[in-house]
């Protein structure tokens, strides 16, 4: 299917492994020229190359933390005019609800909140004035049913969610679509070290925490950054114009609700 953004720009933060990573390359495919950002080196460089070689589109790239002020002037700087914007970082590390303080709560929502937020807003008015733009965050299925270990993930990202609802509205008519994808339990580093954090915990294998989790989804599998990352295509293609902020749910059947 032809998305009819070949030639548009995107940035893409956090993208040179999983989620972020199959966002840009399902982007490339599309014909999207790609500005990359990852605070590794190394493992953006090759992603890009990667990804040029692939696609033949041209791809910038910008080694920095995406979280702090410098890190995002530099990305948006190197990124110039963007048309699609999709945001990403880190997620925030598991724990216990007593356990966190106040420096970690700030920390969880400058990146899974504050970051999108002021990539957003640096990037919507561009989008407005030429009448056309598209944004996707990567939040999480936790937004939708919270995860016991991951309140900080659940805390930060639901303040986002609330940012986009209530600015979707307001940007629609210049042309501009926000809306927010929500990972379920994605085959990512990520995921990996959930499931290493488990299996030490709790005496298991990899393997048997992985099994363990897999059966918990009624697709019996984890979802792939390729899946992920044609939806997101698919939200910044020119047929999805009147998807308006939206939250949708990539999760293999695991949250057990109606709508
Ligand atoms: P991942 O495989 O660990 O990849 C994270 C990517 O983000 C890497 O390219 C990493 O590169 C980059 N990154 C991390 N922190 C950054 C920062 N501060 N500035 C710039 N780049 C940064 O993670 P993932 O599984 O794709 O997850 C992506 C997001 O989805 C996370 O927020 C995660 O919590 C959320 N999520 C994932 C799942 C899942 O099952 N995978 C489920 C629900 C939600 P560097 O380390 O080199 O910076």
């Amino acid at each position: 299917m032809d998305l009819g953004i070949a030639g548009r720009t995107a940035l893409v933060t956090a993208a040179s492994r999983g989620l972020g990573r199959g966002c840009a390359e399902a982007l490339a495919a599309a014909g999207v020229g790609l500005t990359l950002n990852a605070r590794g080196k190394e493992a953006l460089e090759d992603t890009a190359a990667a990804i040029r070689e692939a696609h033949g589109v041209e791809v910038r790239t910008v080694a920095a933390d995406i979280t702090s002020p410098e890190g995002r002037a530099q990305v948006l700087d190197a990124a110039g005019a963007v048309d699609i914007l999709v945001t990403n970082a880190g997620g925030p590390p598991p724990g216990k609800w007593s356990d966190w303080d106040r420096e970690d709560f700030i920390r969880a929502l400058d990146a899974n909140m504050l970051t999108p937020i002021a990539l957003m807003q640096a990037c919507l008015p561009g989008m407005m004035e030429r009448r056309w733009g598209r944004v996707v965050n990567i939040t999480s299925g936790s937004v939708k049913a919270p995860i016991a270990q991951l309140g900080l993930s659940n805390t930060a990202r639901t303040g986002l969610t609330g940012f986009v609802a209530g600015t979707a509205r307001q940007v629609a008519g210049a042309g501009v679509t926000i809306n927010n994808l929500l990972p379920g339990i994605h085959d990512t580093d990520r995921a990996d070290a959930l499931d290493r954090a488990v299996s030490l915990k709790e005496g298991l294998t990899i393997e048997e925490a992985r099994a363990r989790r897999a059966a918990t989804i009624p697709a019996r599998r984890y979802g792939t950054a390729a899946e992920f990352g044609a939806a997101c295509a698919f939200l910044c293609s020119r047929y999805a114009g009147f998807i308006v902020g939206q939250n949708i749910l990539l999760d293999g059947g695991a949250i057990n609700a109606t709508l």
